[in-house]
């Protein structure tokens, strides 16, 4: 396995595997990988002759007061990790690589990038739509891999696959948890020991919810109601939203009758932390 550095030689491994007939698969990140992350690339693996992981701390998708300095960062665990999930190659590019100090081109999105994650973050998406569709041009794989953890950003990437005409076939893959219950995440790192017990009120009180609705409720009020004063319960988290919305447009639901997504995002202490289930009333069993 390759750590690869520069988009010229990415160009030319990718023109190689294309000239032997091979497929070829993505998996995007920012680094710090975990099973979670793994799960993404076994995935690919499973699905593809060559494989590519891109890690790149993306400069344009942070918040001016969000934790780009901070973000964890470890390269060579990241390339022991993608080699042992089987990836041929590892994308990790410095900032200067990917955007031009004039750069001016961006790729945004209406409607999707508003609400949720959208309203604290509100040029996040912009900057997850514009380095996917550069690393899909650098790239150009059949498959591209993203995980459920976060939700909207694999609705918003798919409606960009499909609004750009990008000839690429989404993946999403389930959310790996920790044994807890508390969903993997390089943010996770962040949290102090009683921070991370905290934590666990995400899962948790999404979990009431979705029992509510497996139990019949439909009343989309009801079930976030329920799931924030459980958030309440703990004195260490602060909610930035708590949201039912419809699984492929993300608005919001009021009676559940098709897809849904239940969403939250939370502090717990300075950390923002996201988590999420799906839940069709046609099929009531998780995925
Ligand atoms: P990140 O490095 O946080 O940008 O994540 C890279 C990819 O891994 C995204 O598609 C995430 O949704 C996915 N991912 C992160 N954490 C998890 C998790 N716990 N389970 C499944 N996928 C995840």
């Amino acid at each position: 396995m390759q750590v690869v550095k520069t988009i010229e030689e990415l160009r030319s491994i990718v023109k190689w595997w294309r000239g032997e007939g091979h497929s070829v698969g993505l998996v995007p990140t920012m680094g710090y990988l975990h099973e979670g992350h793994k799960s993404l690339i076994v995935k690919a693996v499973s699905e593809n002759d060559r494989v590519v992981v891109s890690d790149f701390v993306n400069p344009t998708q942070f918040g001016v007061n969000e934790d780009l300095s901070t973000y964890p960062r470890d390269i060579d665990r990241d390339a022991a990790l993608c080699e042992e999930a089987g990836a041929d190659v590892v994308f990790h590019p410095e900032p200067e690589e990917m955007y031009f100090p004039d750069s001016c081109t961006f790729v945004d999105m209406d409607h999707l990038t508003k609400g949720l994650c959208g309203k604290t973050r509100p040029t996040h998406f912009k900057g997850v739509c514009t380095v996917v569709s550069k690393l899909f041009n650098i790239v150009t794989p059949d498959r591209a891999y993203f995980g459920e953890k976060d939700a909207q950003q694999l609705a918003v990437i798919r409606r960009m696959v499909r609004d750009m005409n990008f000839n690429i076939t989404i993946a999403g893959c389930p959310i790996v948890r920790e044994e807890d219950g508390l969903a993997m995440s390089s943010r996770n790192t962040y949290l102090s020991p009683a921070e991370r017990k905290a934590a666990l009120i995400l899962h948790k009180s999404l979990m009431l919810g979705e029992e509510m609705l497996q139990a019949g409720e439909r009343d989309a009020g009801k079930v976030k109601n329920a799931i924030v004063e459980h958030m309440k319960t703990e004195r260490l988290a602060r909610i930035d939203y708590v949201e039912l919305v419809d699984a492929d447009s993300l608005e919001l639901v009021k009676t559940i009758t098709g897809p849904i997504l239940a969403a939250v995002a939370v502090y717990i202490g300075k950390t923002r932390l996201i988590d999420n289930f799906s839940f069709n009333p046609g099929q009531e069993k998780r995925e």
